[in-house]
């Protein structure tokens, strides 16, 4: 078998470890690469380190952020009585996106998996139940929590298991309304389906 030289086959092998990438799309990623100048190269070195020294969680709502509190939790004009759990930052962006929901998120990274080992505590739940004391609230007590995890088997057990969680606190707890097509991301909804999912939210 003709094996490409070794420097390749490092960069081929660096690619594949990243999400949805197999060995076709890796091979066309080196060779890409392979044919760019060296001041595309540098610039692409210098945004893979600027993102891995700026980009932070936030500490209130696990965003990913350059600044700390986040511009949604640091906001004057968002609606703190309401709170939007998510799966994933890039989430944020589906939800925003429709420009009809004003109130704050909360970012999980993942969700609840058996299979791939991810339970309770390998999300940030911890300071979700923190952020429902007024006190860690500006004041203000949190009326409504949307689920708004993926509508697929993770994404179900994730927003049950919350449900279960938040309810004997005494908030209420919605989830988006199903109309957006089952076993997809968020982050793939258009902004039409993602805004009748919001005003069609049901209680838990
Ligand atoms: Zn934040």
């Amino acid at each position: 078998m003709l094996d490409y030289a070794e420097p390749v086959t490092k960069l081929i092998d660096e690619f594949k470890r990243l999400p949805s990438i197999g060995q076709k799309s890796a091979q066309r990623l080196a060779f890409h690469i392979l044919r760019s100048t060296e001041a595309d190269v540098e610039r692409l070195i210098a945004a893979l380190h600027e993102v891995k020294e700026r980009i932070t969680e936030c500490s209130v709502c696990n965003n990913l952020t350059d600044v700390n509190p986040c511009g949604f939790c640091a906001s004057p004009t968002r609606d703190r009585s309401m709170m939007c759990v998510i799966e994933q930052p890039y989430d944020l962006l589906a939800v925003e996106k429709t420009r009809s929901y004003k109130g704050l998120y909360h970012v999980l990274h993942g969700a609840l998996s058996p299979i791939r080992g991810i339970r309770p505590h390998d999300l940030r739940l911890e300071n979700l139940l923190l952020r429902l004391k007024p006190e860690n609230n500006e004041g203000v007590e949190i009326r409504e929590v949307i689920v708004a995890t993926n509508p697929n088997t993770e994404g179900e057990a994730t927003a049950n298991y919350i449900s279960r969680l938040l309810k004997p606190l005494g908030v209420r707890v919605t989830r988006l309304a199903m109309g957006m097509p089952v076993g997809s991301d968020l982050e793939y909804v258009d902004e039409v389906t993602m805004d009748k999912a919001l005003s069609n939210r049901h209680d838990m």
